[in-house]
C-alpha cells in the first residue's frame, strides 16, 4: 500500500508509540565501566586526567568505593586498567604478572566486596619501560610476537589466580588467545573467560587513554601489531582467528569510527560482540558539550547508534553518567 493508507508518522505519533515500537534497547546490562587504578595514589588521592573530563585515576581503595557506587545504581560490569609505580617498569613488564600487582588487588578487592563482573584488560604496555604491548628486540627495536606470548600468558594467569571473572587480551600479538587458553586450563581456571580485543585498530582516539594510563610507546608506533584502519576483510580473518583459538567473545575497538566492523562481526559470527568506545570518542563528546555544541542527548544517541551496529556489549566511560537513565 502506497499513501495516503501507508503513513509512516503513525508510528510515531507519541513518546509512548515510539518506545513501544523501538527497535533498539540500551540496557544496563549491556554497559561495562572502564576504570584507572593508580598504585601510587593512597586513600582520598584521585588525580583528574586533563583529556577526559570527569575522569579519574584512583587509588585500589578508592577506585572500589566509586565502583560500589556505581553498583548501586545498577551496574553490573567493569574493566580494570592498571598503573604501575614508574620504578617497577621493566623490559618484560615483569610487574604485570605479580601476584600484589595493582589491578591483582584491585581484582581481588572488588569480588571481595561486590557483586561485579570483573574483566581485566590483559597487556604489557602500562607495565614495560618502552611502553610497548609486547616484548621489544634490543637490536633492530622489533615488537617480538611469539617471545611475548609467555610474559602475556603469566598476566592473564595472575588475573584468574586474584579471581578474575574475564580476561580481555589488548595487545594484537598472534598466538595470544591459544596461549591463554592453555595456561588458564592447565591451571584449573577453565571457567575464566577470555574477551579478545581480536580487531584492535591503531587509532588516534586512544591518545586520552595513553594521558589517563601513561602508556604511550617511548619509541615508534603499534603499526605493526595492532591493524590498520583501511581494513576490514582482515577484521574477519582475525575474528576467526581468535574464536577457534579460544576466545569466548570478540572485540573491536574503537567503536564509532568502525561501526561497520561491528555490524560485519556480529553478521559473520556467533559469539557475544563487545566494542570499546574509546577515550578519544569520550572526549570528543563530553568537550563538545561543555562547549555547548551538541547537548548531552548526543551520548544517548551514541550508545544507541553503537548498540544498533550489533555490539552486545560496549565499555564505556559514559556508563557512569547514564546509569540512572536507564
Ligand atoms: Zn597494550
Amino acid at each position: 500500500m502506497e499513501f495516503p493508507v501507508t503513513r509512516m508518522r503513525r508510528m510515531r505519533k507519541s513518546k509512548a508509540i515510539r518506545d513501544i515500537f523501538a527497535e533498539t534497547k540500551l540496557n544496563i546490562e549491556d554497559l561495562i565501566y572502564p576504570i584507572f587504578i593508580k598504585k601510587d595514589l593512597k586513600k582520598g588521592e584521585k588525580e583528574e586526567i586533563s583529556t577526559m573530563p570527569e575522569e579519574y585515576r584512583y587509588s585500589v581503595d578508592d577506585g572500589v568505593e566509586f565502583l560500589k557506587n556505581l553498583e548501586k545504581k545498577g551496574l553490573k560490569s567493569t574493566i580494570i586498567f592498571g598503573l604501575p609505580s614508574d620504578d617497577e617498569k621493566d623490559s618484560c613488564g615483569s610487574v604485570a604478572y605479580s601476584d600484589n600487582g595493582v589491578v591483582q588487588e584491585t581484582i581481588k578487592r572488588i569480588k571481595a566486596e561486590t557483586n561485579l563482573i570483573c574483566i581485566s584488560d590483559v597487556c604489557l604496555c602500562q607495565y614495560t619501560s618502552h611502553g610497548h604491548c609486547g616484548l621489544v628486540d634490543d637490536e633492530n627495536g622489533e615488537i617480538l610476537n611469539d617471545e611475548s606470548l609467555k610474559y602475556l600468558s603469566k598476566v592473564a594467569l595472575s588475573h584468574a589466580k586474584a579471581g578474575v571473572d574475564i580476561v580481555a587480551p589488548s595487545d594484537m600479538m598472534d598466538g595470544r588467545i591459544m596461549a591463554i587458553r592453555e595456561i588458564l586450563d592447565d591451571n584449573g581456571y577453565e571457567d575464566v573467560l577470555i574477551m579478545s580485543y581480536c580487531v584492535k585498530y591503531a587509532s588516534n582516539f586512544y591518545y586520552p587513554f595513553r594521558d589517563a594510563a601513561n602508556s604511550s610507546p617511548a619509541f615508534g608506533d603499534r603499526k605493526t601489531y595492532q591493524m590498520d584502519p583501511k581494513n576490514s576483510i582482515e577484521a574477519i580473518r582475525e575474528a576467526e582467528l581468535d574464536l577457534i583459538e579460544g576466545a569466548d567473545v570478540l572485540m573491536v575497538k574503537p567503536a564509532l569510527a568502525y561501526l561497520d566492523i561491528i555490524n560485519m562481526l556480529k553478521t559473520n559470527f556467533n559469539l557475544p560482540i563487545a566494542t570499546y568506545n574509546v577515550s578519544g570518542e569520550y572526549s570528543m563528546l563530553k568537550a563538545a558539550i561543555d562547549k555547548g555544541y551538541l547537548t548531552e542527548d548526543a551520548i544517548m544517541e551514541t550508545l544507541i547508534s553503537i548498540k544498533r551496529a550489533g555490539a552486545d556489549l560496549i565499555i564505556t566511560h559514559f556508563a557512569k553518567d547514564i546509569l540512572d537513565s536507564l
